[in-house]
């Protein structure tokens, strides 16, 4: 049976990603050896990782003065790394999740975080408004999370404040177009939606580095991974492989504007089946905070009791990964950029058809 992997991450990767990392597993690049047991420092693996940096140059855009790395850890290393490069006196974070708020934890423990808005009064359900007119002057940056996976909701453009941007965008990177100048420094664990586990993209700005006055451990410090071209350690050469496949996948098909298409129409087929249908409805309050990535939804009140016969229903015709996170509940279908308009129809088609059958 053909499955369609809702997953929110480790999540699904275009069949040509997967195919072409199977093919390296038993011979890399013409070596006669595995990408498994392959020396990061072999030409053929160098090449990788400078032509993944490379395309995320392309297809993000990313202007001249800014270094693009694939390090480990993930989006949560992140969490304290950033602070601990960036955070002199005084820093800003918006709350609108789970995620935002452990980073905005571990921000506090290099200096002082003022929390800018939150929408935790009602489960992180909405995207708080007019928040950047109110950023005090005097932050060293404003930190965002694009999108929250557990919760669906999205910041779908690039705030404008007064000083620089630093953003998770582990959910969402790829998924649009955007302007990389507005921003200091950009992460993204890759198992969302570049690539697989182990590898995390970072895209920071060179001149925005060396500012703090703490010593900062050589591995932690950006600096670091940039004179050594994130081979400083051993990277995570099958991570950052899938990361390559992905990146010249997306290229392929006519880069970032046309994924953003692909990913408008699969949220609207999916949103428009939440709010048509008699047994579903919609967790995020407005539409216009919809994640186009992570969609959360339950079943209507008086419908509650069918949630687990739904998740069954939807198995058994190749829908995996659709249960909701458990601090939201009911269901969260992850449309991240390789889950195709074909995958969503299967979805819609088992919603449309349990309602018939109740
Ligand atoms: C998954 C996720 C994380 C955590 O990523 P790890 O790579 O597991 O550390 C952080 N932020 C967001 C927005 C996420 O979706």
């Amino acid at each position: 049976m053909k499955k369609h992997n809702f997953n929110a991450g480790p999540s699904e990767l275009n069949e040509s990603v997967i195919r072409s990392t199977e093919e390296a597993v038993r011979d890399f690049s013409g070596t006669g050896l595995s990408l498994l047991t392959i020396s990061h420092r072999s030409k053929e693996f160098v090449a990788v990782m400078d032509n993944a940096c490379n395309l995320v140059k392309e297809l993000l855009n990313v202007p001249s003065g800014y270094s693009v790395l694939f390090l480990q850890g993930g989006a949560s290393l992140q969490f304290c790394m950033l602070p601990y490069n960036f955070l002199q006196t005084k820093a800003g974070y918006l709350n609108t999740g789970v995620w935002a708020s452990k980073a905005q934890k571990e921000a506090k423990l290099f200096g002082d975080v003022v929390e800018l808005a939150s929408s935790k009064d009602r489960n992180f359900a909405y995207i708080p408004k007019g928040w950047e007119a109110n950023v005090p002057a005097g932050l060293d940056y404003v930190h965002i999370t694009t999108n929250n996976t557990i919760y669906g909701t999205q910041i779908k453009n690039d705030p404008s404040v007064n000083t620089w941007l630093a953003a998770d965008m582990s959910s969402d990177i790829l998924c649009r177009p955007i302007d990389v100048s507005k921003y200091g420094i950009i992460y993204a664990g890759a198992q969302k939606n570049i690539g697989t586990s182990g590898a995390t993209l970072v895209i920071v700005k060179d001149e925005l580095l060396g500012k703090v006055t703490r010593p900062i451990p050589t591995i932690l410090n950006y600096k670091t991974h940039i004179e050594n071209d994130s081979m400083f350690n051993t990277p995570s050469t099958v991570a950052v492989y899938t990361c390559l496949k992905s990146l010249e996948w997306v290229k392929s098909i006519g880069g970032i504007s046309t994924i953003q298409k692909l990913n408008d129409e699969k949220a609207k087929t999916l949103y428009g089946e939440i709010d048509s249908n008699r047994l579903f409805k919609g967790t995020v309050e407005v539409a216009e905070d919809r994640s186009l990535m992570n969609v959360c939804f339950v079943m209507k009140d008086e419908y509650k009791d069918l949630e687990d016969e739904f998740l069954k229903f939807a198995k058994a015709r190749g829908c995996e990964g659709l249960k909701g996170h458990r601090s939201v509940g009911g269901f969260r279908a992850s449309i991240y950029n390789a889950v195709t308009l074909e995958d969503v129809k299967a979805l819609t088609q088992a919603m449309k058809d349990f309602d018939k059958s109740k």
